[in-house]
């Protein structure tokens, strides 16, 4: 099955603008009709290779030339960004950008709008860019369908944020993970329908999110750790029910994402076909040989939120339950992480912001070298890994000819001291920088 989708809209130049008066700092390479030269000490290309130094040729949105052949080439701008990495903008594949975060998101229909949720979104969508992260997939909000109008807003090239891939409502199980009503039976919120049970039910809510502008979906395979719902390592979905859920997206040529954190949820997963196990903390030995033994499914983990939860939950207006399951959790994930890198699976990035501030996604990568990944592969994955997972491989993901001009610089080496990835300071989307701080 391929993942396509619409193509992806050209650079949003209007973001230049918003951007530049938002935050009145001058910009060193608008790109108008000449070529910039990007240099500094390093680069990484976001395919494992590093080049000291390092040189970018853009041409209007894209890249025209790497290394040598930009260095020996004419151009019109030069950036130098001196000691510090250039590398591809970074992906993150689980993000919430419409997610308030002074709201529980099981309250949230019941004490916001979805306009907060717009506005939030808005705001948290230039927090996520500027921090680096030039492309999401973004897995669902509370207020269903709110992701959907800001990535056409940010498409259009009227707000500035992240290139967004959305899943636009949550497919759940009453009374499992992602059921957001969770009120007494005598409360409703009619107008938020995210509830599928059965065959039937599951596909015609797949059906209803691609007519409504999701370019993907999302299930919820097992329960999750921030719901009172069903336990996270419980199964909530039965196979047959995945299995439609891919079969129909599969028929409008989209791929499903399944939230997954108990053993037998994963595999059942991986068996029906998903395109990601997202989380996937519990993922027994059986699942990492499922996922050996193919080519199409990813595990997605999502570490660092993990560490977060248990130990801001409460100033998270979290509640005391569900900082106890992520505690539980704790034992499982890293674990998992580490089993799943010996035995040498590719391993998507993602982080669950939404979850956590906007903007902290990079802390995702400390923790993954922490537990035994090459800085080097750790930076592969949040670049050309996660392009090729969401199918945007053509486009974005690595410093090469002919894709985005979607670059970020960190001070120094990141291969040294992997924490300089949450160090952002140059921000390109589309060859019009978003962000370049004089002071470091
Ligand atoms: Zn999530």
């Amino acid at each position: 099955m391929n993942c396509s989708r619409r193509p992806l809209p050209p650079a949003p130049y209007a973001a230049l603008l918003v951007v530049s008066l938002l935050l009145a700092t001058p910009l060193s390479a608008q790109n108008d009709g000449g070529r910039t030269l990007v240099t500094a000490d390093r680069l990484i290309d976001g395919l494992g290779v590093m080049h000291e130094p390092g040189a970018l040729l853009i041409l209007n949105e894209r890249i025209v030339a790497v290394g040598d052949d930009a260095t020996g080439a004419s151009w019109e701008q030069r950036v130098d960004l001196g000691d510090a990495t250039i590398l591809p903008g970074l992906i993150d594949l689980h993000t919430h950008l419409t997610d308030a975060e002074d709201a529980y998101w099981e309250q949230v229909l019941v004490t916001t709008t979805p306009s907060e949720a717009a506005l939030y979104g808005a705001a948290n969508a230039l927090t996520t860019l500027r921090s680096g992260f030039t492309t999401v997939r973004d897995m669902g909000p509370a207020w269903s369908f709110t992701d959907v109008d800001l990535r056409n807003i940010i498409d259009e090239g009227t707000l500035p944020g992240p290139r967004m891939m959305v899943a636009g409502n949550y497919v759940s199980a009453t009374g499992g993970a992602g059921d957001a009503r969770q009120f007494s039976i005598y409360v409703d919120v009619p107008v938020v329908q995210n509830l599928a049970d059965g065959v039937d039910e599951v596909r015609t809510a797949v059906r209803t999110n691609l007519k409504h502008g999701a370019d993907f979906i999302k299930i919820l395979a097992t329960g999750a750790v921030l719901s009172q719902g069903i336990p996270p390592g419980a199964q909530q979905y039965s196979d047959e029910e995945l299995e439609v859920a891919v079969i129909e997206a599969g028929r409008w040529d989209r791929f499903v994402a399944a939230h997954a954190h108990g053993a037998e949820g994963i595999k059942a997963a991986i068996r029906a076909g998903v395109r990601t196990v997202d989380h996937g903390s519990m993922m027994d030995d059986e699942g990492i040989q499922m996922l050996l033994a193919q080519d199409f499914t990813y595990y997605v983990p999502t570490l660092y939120v993990g560490v977060i939860v248990p130990r801001e939950g409460a100033s998270m207006g979290i509640p005391e339950a569900q900082i106890q399951r992520s505690t539980e959790m704790m034992r499982y994930r890293n674990a998992t992480f580490r089993r799943a890198l010996e035995a040498g699976l590719p391993i998507g990035f993602a982080t669950d912001a939404g979850v956590f501030p906007h903007g902290q996604n990079a802390r995702e990568f400390a923790i993954r070298v922490e537990n035994g990944e090459d800085p080097m592969d750790a930076i592969t994955a949040a670049t050309s890994l996660n392009a090729r997972i969401m199918g945007w491989e053509n486009d974005v993901g690595s410093l090469e000819p002919g894709k985005f001009a979607d670059v970020v610089a960190v001070p120094g080496n990141p291969l040294d001291d992997i924490s300089s990835m949450e160090r952002v300071f140059f921000v390109m989307q589309g060859g019009a920088v978003v962000r370049h701080d004089r002071e470091r």
